[in-house]
């Protein structure tokens, strides 16, 4: 059973509908063996069997994706239990996309508790200086009231950051079974 915690993780990603979740989770995956499941919550989880630095082994990673079920509020609380971690998605071109983090937040915390989490601002690719409506401070604020282990700001279009958004994660659940 320790040995299936430690170098097994379930990872949930979380965030308003059109965030850009499924992208996201589409570039970290492509290319890798992957499948997809229809659960009765309305979920898919893909698998990729990730290296981490210090890891003598392999870590699997299972992470799931809300199916087009972002706004039934009633099916989710399945889909959480048993996380290991959290990705929090934003998308730093849509203001309520981000406030409404805040609720996940609770929503998550309520079946899990606190866990590993990575606050990831997507969309990179749309905004210039004169249009973000994030800003990295606001970003900040979140990131610390999350407990977050990192934020990064992603492009899921072009897989800017993508790769780094989840490695980190693994990392800093991996950190908890040494
Ligand atoms: P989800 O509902 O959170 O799973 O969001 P989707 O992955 O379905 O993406 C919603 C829409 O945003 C789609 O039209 C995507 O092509 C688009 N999208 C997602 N990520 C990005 C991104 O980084 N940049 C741009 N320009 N569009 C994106
Ligand atoms: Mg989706």
């Amino acid at each position: 059973m320790a040995f299936y915690k430690k170098y097994f993780y379930k990872i949930c990603i979380v965030g308003n509908a059109g965030v850009g979740k499924s992208t996201l989770l589409y570039h970290y995956l492509k290319g890798q063996f992957k499948f997809r499941i229809n659960s009765t919550i309305g979920s898919n989880f893909f698998v990729k069997i990730v290296n981490i630095d210090g890891s003598n082994r392999p870590i699997t990673l299972q992470v799931w994706d809300l199916a087009g079920q972002d706004h039934f509020k009633w099916v989710r609380r399945e889909f959480y239990i048993g996380a290991n971690g959290i990705v929090y998605v934003f998308d730093l071109t849509d203001n309520q996309s981000f406030e409404d983090l805040y609720n996940w937040k609770e929503e998550v915390e309520k079946v899990i508790g606190v866990k590993p989490n990575i606050l990831v601002g997507n969309k990179l690719d749309l905004i210039n200086s004169k249009n973000r409506n994030i800003q990295i401070q606001n970003a900040n604020t979140l990131k610390s009231h999350l407990i977050a282990r990192a934020y990064y700001e992603t492009s899921a279009k072009l897989g800017t950051m993508v790769n780094e958004v989840f490695s980190k994660l693994a990392l800093e659940i991996y950190k908890l079974y040494e």
